[in-house]
């Protein structure tokens, strides 16, 4: 079922279990469906982002992660607010974008994207700029791979009292955090990253009491978090409109093994191993990475190409034909492509890369 490794987060590598639950056709308004798995997926969504579940809730959302970001952005600022992006990569500054579509007033911190959102700065920012109600941050910013600092930023947001939106998409699942204890309220994620299922819906962990706030905000009919909130929630699992049932059933699957796996923590320890088998032979092979160790996620690794001449498009080629799959660089200032780590996929898979990149010409 696999006609190559997947590391390219995402879509990313998934278990023939998880693809194996599309065989079925669903239907979206019988129990077995709505109150079994899509209700089901709420809770446990939130039970993996913080312990403390009672001030949470969750949304899915049709669509990729964009449309979750979109969504909590056009739903929870509302006219007289004002946002703070801090920006170090394509995913920040593609906050800044939904921004301006939707006509939203908003500064953008913006830092170089191979370095992390400076905390320092953001307090300066926040003490000189008290008209700012809320702020948004890519946690790992997967344009790099570099991970911003979350418990430090929160930290600042919260002393001043603003409100936090967290695009945890290619972090959530995969790297431990607690969105009550960080004071977190609207993460975003979706569900072809770390919890490793296929692509076509998002997810946001909201606040409730913020939640309440985003009611007839939106200008948006099907990106309105709280009206597809208040349907999920009255309906029991039901949702506004055609439900992508087989990716759901997928997802409830991959929620499943992210728990035999033994949980976030272990998870997350299996992606660090699979970076450090990856690092180590990229380095025994002489390539460099982009960015130092300490900023590094374990989620995807940028290297440099290796000299001028370096062909990606024909290193690419030889990779693909040895059963591997990986990602071009998306940044200007160096010549990078990248490697993914998340998926399924363990640390021999990283030992068969490294002897397949040796065996490449470039
Ligand atoms: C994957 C990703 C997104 C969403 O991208 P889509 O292509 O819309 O799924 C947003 N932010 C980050 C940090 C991501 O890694």
């Amino acid at each position: 079922m696999r006609p190559y490794v997947l590391l390219t987060p995402g879509p990313l590598t998934t278990t023939d279990s998880v693809k194996q639950t599309m065989m079925a056709d669903w239907c979206t308004w019988d129990e077995d469906y709505n109150v079994h798995i899509v209700e089901e997926i709420r809770k446990e969504l939130v039970a993996l982002a913080t312990p403390d579940t009672d001030e949470y809730t969750s949304i899915l959302m049709q669509g990729s992660g964009t449309y979750c970001v979109e969504a909590v952005i056009g739903s929870a600022i509302k006219p007289g607010d004002k946002l703070l992006i801090l920006s170090n990569g394509a995913y920040g500054d593609r906050m800044g974008n939904i921004a301006e579509y939707h006509g939203i007033d908003y500064d953008m911190l913006a830092f170089d994207e191979t370095e992390q959102v400076s905390a320092e700065y953001v307090d300066d920012y926040l003490a000189h700029n008290a008209e700012i109600t809320h702020v948004a941050v890519v946690h790992c910013e997967t344009t790099t791979g570099i991970l911003n600092p979350l418990e430090r930023l929160a930290h600042i947001v919260k002393m001043y009292g603003k409100k936090f939106i967290v695009d945890a998409m290619s972090s959530f699942g995969g790297i431990p955090l607690d969105v009550h204890k960080l004071g977190i309220d609207f993460l975003i994620s979706s569900a072809n990253k770390c919890i490793q299922g296929v692509p076509g819906f998002g997810f946001i962990i909201a606040r409730r009491s913020e939640l309440m706030r985003c009611k007839g905000v939106s200008k948006s009919l099907s990106l309105d978090i709280y009206d597809q909130w208040e349907t999920m929630e009255k309906g029991h699992g039901k949702w506004r409109f055609t439900s992508p049932t087989h990716v759901v059933r997928a997802f409830k699957q991959a929620m499943q093994e992210l728990k035999e796996e033994g949980g976030i923590e272990a998870r997350h320890r299996r992606y660090c191993q699979n970076h450090d088998v990856l690092v180590q032979g990229m380095r025994s092979l002489g390539f460099r990475t982009l960015l130092p160790d300490e900023v590094q996620s374990p989620v995807i690794t940028s290297f440099l190409y290796p000299h001028d001449g370096f062909d990606f498009k024909s290193f690419y080629a030889q990779l693909k034909e040895r059963g591997f799959v990986i990602y071009p660089g998306k940044i200007s200032q160096a010549d990078t492509f990248r490697i993914g780590n998340i998926g399924d996929v363990h640390p021999a898979d990283f030992t068969r890369l490294i002897d397949a990149i040796k065996d490449c010409r470039y």
